[in-house]
């Protein structure tokens, strides 16, 4: 099955660097070495963003935003320059697949077919947005107009997860570009290359040098840095709850700023015994679960049954989970990837382990995958994991679900909330009444009904409640994160 997108990863040739005035360079910073988590061999360097650099960024970001007129022009001549972006992104979808499997979790056939098309198609997305945004004029008395006007920020900065990691930038950047920010990205430094790639083709589709920059390297050091930088207007984080916290407050340190996090979830898929065509949605269960080895923020790693149908949705979840194929993601049969490295699967290990202290139990997988260099996990599906149990409580960011059984709505609610987190949640079931009562009252972001991930449809906002962060990415919210009001009063009387 898709044998012909296989490929030899010693033969993909490896950016580096950071990218600066619209061109990838290579600074005096101290270099990082980076593995292919597939088989954690040796991929490449990338240099770790001195102080120096990140100044440098911001200053070329700054100049790009006051003397390329992005921010002034028309809002349709930015669209066009998307527009053409996009269409060379499809036109090197072989080169920025394969870069995005080798250095990534995401298998070549899932890159080609899924992630690179969803980033040409969010940049393009932005780009058709940029002139339907509209400010308003307010009501006041007949000898004074006051409007309120929408504007970029100016210089922002976007940290993000290494899990999916050019949708994780492309959602940014195809926002914050047509909203007419400059942008600076600082990419994980487990996934840093194809993002480079990515910006030398903005640069070729007429995206102002300067405009949108990388600064590669460390959490804690470059992307810091980037954080507290008193230049930078507004930051966007895709990541973890902790670290979230964190950009909280160093983006306080040098004079407040606004910021938006996209953070962890624990998301529980509420299945009733009406629910239609079991079949079917036992597919989209599992999807929910592995897809990307469970590495996604709407993991759904909590899977509530009604008590009746939890045997016949159990046993076909989990037969549906052992059908897939390990591998290496540039094998075009792989359809379950690695862990992104040996520490994240230790991790994963030893919230098994704790969750089993604690009264759960495993019904299938468990144990990682014996494999050469790559860490790969199992299919898991635990059981007696209740409130209060380290299985519970954390994200486990792997294909792991724990199962709970419920009698009717209420306990299904109940059983939902979560101390920490509310991303996502999903309802399956025949009756409306049943969806919409539990979707009012569950509280999270994003809350889908008999269906769990989402469809390649960029106009639903996605974004978190509690632990799971504030502010949204994707759709109308996505790009209005990236402007703030002006009111412009004036008195003609
Ligand atoms: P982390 O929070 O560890 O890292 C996220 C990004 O932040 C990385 O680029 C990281 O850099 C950087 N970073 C780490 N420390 C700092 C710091 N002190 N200052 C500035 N930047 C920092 O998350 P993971 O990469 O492990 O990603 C997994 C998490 O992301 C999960 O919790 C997942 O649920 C969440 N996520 C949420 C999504 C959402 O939309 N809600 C979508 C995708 C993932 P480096 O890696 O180089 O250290």
């Amino acid at each position: 099955m898709n044998e012909r997108l296989d490929f030899a990863p010693d033969d993909i040739v490896i950016p580096s660097g950071h990218f600066i005035d619209g061109q990838v360079q290579s600074t005096d910073d101290d270099m990082i070495e980076v593995v292919r988590p597939s088989d954690g061999r040796f991929l490449g360097r990338i240099p770790d963003g001195s102080q120096e650099t990140v100044e440098r960024a911001v200053a070329s970001a700054w100049n790009a935003f006051k003397t390329s007129g992005w921010p002034v022009r028309a809002p349709r001549e930015r669209g066009k320059v998307l527009r053409r972006w996009a269409r060379l992104i499809e036109e090197n979808v072989t080169e920025l697949a394969r870069l995005e499997a080798v250095g990534s979790t995401r298998p070549i056939a899932e890159a080609t077919a899924g992630d690179i098309p969803t980033t040409a198609d969010l940049i393009r997305y932005y780009g058709e947005y940029a002139d339907k945004l509209e400010g308003t004029v307010t009501s006041t008395s007949a000898d004074v107009t006051s409007l309120l006007v929408k504007e970029p920020y100016g210089v922002v900065a976007a940290i993000v997860a290494w899990n999916t990691p050019l949708v994780n930038a492309a959602v940014k950047i195809g926002a914050a570009l047509a909203a007419g920010n400059a942008l600076i990205v600082k990419p994980s430094e487990l996934t840093p290359f194809s993002l480079l790639k990515l910006c030398q083709l903005a640069t070729e589709a007429g995206v102002p040098p300067g405009l949108l920059g990388v600064v590669n390297g460390r959490g804690d050091t470059a992307g810091a840095r980037l954080v507290r930088h008193p230049d930078v207007r507004k930051v966007s984080f895709t990541g973890s709850t902790a670290t979230g916290a964190r950009i909280m407050q160093d983006a306080a340190a040098t004079g407040p700023k606004p910021v938006t996090l996209e953070l962890g979830g624990k998301s529980p898929m509420i299945v009733f015994e009406d629910a239609p065509d079991i079949d079917r949605i036992v597919t989209m269960l599992a999807r929910g679960v592995v897809h990307n080895a469970g590495q996604v923020c709407t993991c759904g790693s909590r899977l509530l049954v009604e008590r009746s149908a939890r045997d016949q949705v159990v046993s076909k979840l989990i037969s549906a989970m052992s059908a897939l194929t390990p591998g290496a993601t540039w094998l075009g049969g792989t359809t379950l990837g690695p862990i992104i490295n040996h520490r994240q699967l230790q991790r994963i290990e030893t919230l098994i382990s704790q969750s089993l202290g604690g009264g759960g139990r495993v019904i299938a997988g468990g144990t990682r995958i014996e494999n050469e260099g790559g860490a790969f996990f199992l299919p898991t599906v635990l059981e007696a994991v209740d409130e209060g149990n380290a299985g519970f409580l954390n994200e486990f960011f792997g294909p792991i679900t724990a199962v709970q059984t419920f009698s009717d709505v209420d306990e299904a609610v109940a059983l939902a909330a979560h101390p920490t987190y509310g991303l996502a949640a999903s309802v399956f079931t025949g009756n409306l009444k049943t969806a919409m009562h539990i979707a009012r009252r569950i509280e999270a972001g994003s809350i889908r009904v008999n269906q769990h991930s989402r469809a390649p449809e960029f106009t639903a906002a996605a974004g978190g409640f509690k632990g799971s962060g504030f502010g949204k990415d994707w759709g109308r919210p996505g790009i209005e994160g990236y402007l703030r009001e002006k009111t412009i009063w004036i008195n003609h009387g």
